[in-house]
């Protein structure tokens, strides 16, 4: 009775924030988490991009930053139901990730940067026939970002944005710029954009959960439900970190403009950058185009955005990642629209909406509603109801301990 006493008083006080934290620290007051908690606790009012609003997220380096206990839940249950295979981190040398002794196309292993692809249910290489998948990683990026999605809004264009979660701490006005276009699905790349096979499944589960958390915090409470791993360096360990954790499907590419380069390497340009696409575009169509393009400075974009005409002259689809291969753009909501249910970040391995196709048009006045935490609060039982796999169990245990820690120290 008190549990819900609490959860009550708790989901009032976030739906007049308008920020639904899930830090769920039921450890000891002395536990960093509980230090974590506080934090967030004493941000959750602050405006969206103040220095308060800022110290709920980790500042600088990640490695050691404490983590919410739902997250270390989550990943103890995939544990121990066998889903995290038990492979050390690789060890990067000359600025590449080895396996030290061990095939790293193996099965145990398969690692992307020696292109061994992954479960195909839960990692995309190839984009569908005749279609282009839309993407751009490392945003949102000051000076070239705006440019871009004023470009797709005008062009009534869909793209998936990979974004780094301390940029959207930099930059929260262009994540919610392109969160506003109903056509830009938000995915996660990672936090600080490290080699996450190198990194220990602590700070895999930090990297993935926090740039989650804020994408969460900003967009109404969606969860996102697609992933792209910098340097597209991912193993079967951090793959299964990201799906069965995190609920992830991960999107690697078929193509690479190796448009980051441009201004960094000598000989890479944006035109050499824009000869690349249209050779592709005016290519074969079957497997699509997954093409990995970054929204990091004016040239990257400028290249796309110059190449845009020929991609409509040879008839590809050409669509975000999620509208691509017919997925939710997030777990717990079908795109930037449609209602959303309440859902921590670490969510069941499958999404509990139904897939763009299937699910019925968004309206507008949903476009209003859902941008605020109270429809999040209030579609909670429906969230409670849907039984969608233990995993929304185990998160609304969380979300109640969470409630009980927050009733207590508040
Ligand atoms: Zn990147």
């Amino acid at each position: 009775m008190f549990r819900a006493t609490a959860f009550i008083l708790l989901a009032a006080s976030l739906a007049a924030s308008a920020v639904v934290s899930s830090g769920a620290p039921y450890h000891p007051e002395d536990h960093p988490a509980v230090a974590l908690f506080k934090r967030q606790g004493s941000g959750a009012t602050a405006p969206v991009g103040s220095p308060e609003w800022k110290a709920k997220y980790p500042q600088g380096p990640i490695a050691g930053t404490p983590v919410p206990a739902a997250w270390l839940t989550a990943y103890d249950n995939a544990v121990k139901a066998g889903k995290i295979p038990q492979l050390a981190p690789s060890v990067m040398e000359n600025g590449n990730p080895t396996y030290p002794g061990m095939d790293p196309m193996s099965p145990e292993i398969r690692s992307a940067t020696y292109q061994a692809r992954g479960d195909d249910t839960i990692e995309k290489w190839d984009a569908p026939a005749n279609t282009v998948v839309v993407s751009f990683d490392d945003g949102p990026i000051a000076n070239s970002s705006a440019t871009l999605y004023d470009f797709l809004q005008t062009n009534n264009q869909s793209a998936t944005h990979f974004f780094i979660g301390s940029n959207i701490l930099e930059n929260s006005d262009l994540a919610m710029q392109a969160f506003a276009d109903p056509n830009q699905q938000i995915g996660v790349h990672t936090w600080t954009h490290p080699y996450l096979t190198s990194l220990s499944d602590h700070d895999v589960v930090v990297e993935l959960g926090w740039t989650m958390q804020i994408i969460h915090d900003l967009t109404g409470g969606r969860v996102p439900s697609a992933m792209r791993p910098p340097y597209g360096d991912i193993d079967e360990r951090v793959r299964a970190i990201a799906a069965h954790v995190f609920g992830k499907t991960i999107y690697i590419w078929n193509f690479d403009t190796d448009d980051w380069k441009i201004g960094e390497v000598e000989g890479v340009t944006q035109d050499g950058c824009y000869q690349k696409l249209i050779q592709w575009y005016g290519g074969a169509q079957n497997p699509g185009l997954m093409i990995l393009e970054h929204e990091l400075s004016q040239g990257s974009v400028q290249a796309f955005i110059d190449s845009y005409p020929t991609l409509k002259q040879h008839n590809w689809i050409a669509k975000n990642a999620g509208n691509a291969y017919d997925k939710p753009w997030y777990l717990n909501s079908v795109n930037n629209t449609a209602p959303v249910i309440s859902l921590d970040v670490a969510a069941p391995a499958s999404s509990i909406v139904p897939s763009p196709t299937a699910a019925a048009p968004a309206t507008p006045s949903n476009a209003t509603s859902t941008k605020t935490g109270a429809t999040a609060s209030a579609t909670h039982g429906t969230t409670h109801n849907g039984a969608a796999g233990n995993g929304v169990s185990a998160s609304f245990g969380a979300i109640a301990a969470f409630a009980c820690a927050a009733f207590a120290l508040l």
